[in-house]
């Protein structure tokens, strides 16, 4: 078969077992939604009611169709997104709503009212070790996103899904992953190998700037989210200089970078976590397989995977590199139908869907649990703003 024969088809999915299959696979996870979203009780007010129902229904829709389609990455991208969007309409007006504004004051900051972030946690463990202090400011139990919720998510995520903590979880990957979709064909094609190191100098730089300072140098320097979330109010040519740094770093990495690339430019080239939670995928069950015998060496799979984490070497061997963020691109795009997910000591069994939809579960779990009350409380103020005028209050 020539590399561009038609693509094997998959079983039917269009005929009624198909349905039936994707019913009853939904079914536990519409059950999971419900207790997560509900915890056993109904929201009194009839906007949260409504906004409830409506996420409720698309996650579900959701997971129906990634089931029932057979294809995992579309569906999936499109729901980070949209998690990464409610996120920060969220997270930016309880901002407004507490404080009056976006900025935080260093007063604030030094009394731990900031919600812990995970793209400090590996650069806070050298300083944990030796001080026995958490070095991010936050509060160790109280108030939303606090250090020890976020921690026992982090562990939780890891053990289950590796660095399919950046595809499946993390509320800022949707935005790199968003803008890397809008433009049909890339205007960069070609990013030299060289660059995907980059991510482990950054983290290697920062874990050690962080021990020897006692500060999050991360997170007071170089976080493009700051331009999303928070930032310490200006009352210095410091903060200023600080501010310009996370506006213009989001723009280059998040933005026009993956315009122009069609990859996750800051989660693949730059992010200090990407690379730490690299390590994670040695650690879970799950990983991604290529049959060297199917594969025709098309390079599809290669030039499309949104992180760098395939490359000639890697595809030969039939294995992905240890970045691999578990999307399912390259399940989904490669015209041989040779890539699938696999459980660890297992056979490889290409074109069988177990492993994928027994992936699924604990990553969709996860997504919801994060992503579900980030669009309930983003609907929720959308809601109020077309209602009164204000989102506020
Ligand atoms: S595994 Fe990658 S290189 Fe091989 S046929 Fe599929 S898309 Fe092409
Ligand atoms: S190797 Fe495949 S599953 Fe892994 S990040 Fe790349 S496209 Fe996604």
């Amino acid at each position: 078969m020539s590399v561009f024969s038609p693509r094997p088809e998959m079983p039917a999915p269009s005929t009624a077992r198909g349905i039936v299959r994707a019913v009853l696979l939904t079914l536990p996870m519409l059950l999971l939604i419900a207790m997560m979203m509900t915890q056993g009780e109904l929201p009194k007010d009839s906007l949260t009611r409504a906004v409830t129902a409506i996420t409720y229904a698309l996650l579900g829709a959701v997971f129906f169709l990634m089931v029932y389609k057979k294809e995992t990455y579309k569906y999936r991208a499109a729901l980070f997104t949209i998690v990464a969007v409610c996120f920060s309409i969220a997270f930016i007006a309880n901002l407004v709503e507490m404080r009056g504004s976006m900025a935080v004051s260093r007063a604030d900051m030094l009394a731990g009212e900031t919600p812990f972030c995970h793209l400090v946690i590996p650069m806070v463990i050298i300083p944990a070790a030796f001080t026995r202090t958490i070095i991010f400011p936050g509060s160790l139990l109280e108030g939303f996103a606090n250090i020890a919720s976020m921690l026992i998510l982090w562990l939780g995520a890891s053990l289950a899904l590796g660095r399919g903590w950046c595809s499946w979880v993390c509320f800022f990957g949707g935005f790199d992953e968003g803008f890397s979709r809008l433009r049909k064909k890339a205007l960069i094609k070609k990013i030299a190998p060289v660059w995907t190191y980059l991510p482990w100098a950054v983290l290697l730089t920062l874990a050690l700037i962080s021990a020897l300072t006692l500060s999050p140098f991360y997170c007071e320097w170089l976080c493009p989210f700051k331009a999303v979330t928070e930032f310490e109010q200006i009352t210095s040519f410091k903060i200023l200089l600080q501010t310009i740094i996370f506006a213009s770093l989001f723009i280059l990495l998040v933005v026009i970078l993956p315009l122009l690339t069609r990859r996750r430019t800051q989660c693949g080239l730059f992010c200090p976590f990407a690379a730490f939670q690299s390590l994670a995928n040695k650690i879970n069950i799950f990983d991604l397989r290529i049959d060297t015998e199917k594969c025709k060496n098309c390079r599809l799979c290669v030039k499309d995977c949104p992180t760098f984490s395939l490359d000639e070497n890697s595809v030969g061997r039939g294995k992905t590199l240890m970045s691999c963020t578990k999307c399912g691109k390259c399940v989904d795009i490669c015209p041989q139908r040779a890539v699938t997910y696999h459980i660890k000591g297992t056979p490889v069994a290409v074109g069988s869907d177990t492993a994928r939809i027994l992936f699924l579960y604990p990553a969709f779990i996860f997504m919801s649990a994060i992503g579900g009350s980030m669009i309930v409380s983003a609907l929720t103020r959308i809601f109020k703003l077309i209602a009164t005028g204000s989102m506020i209050g």
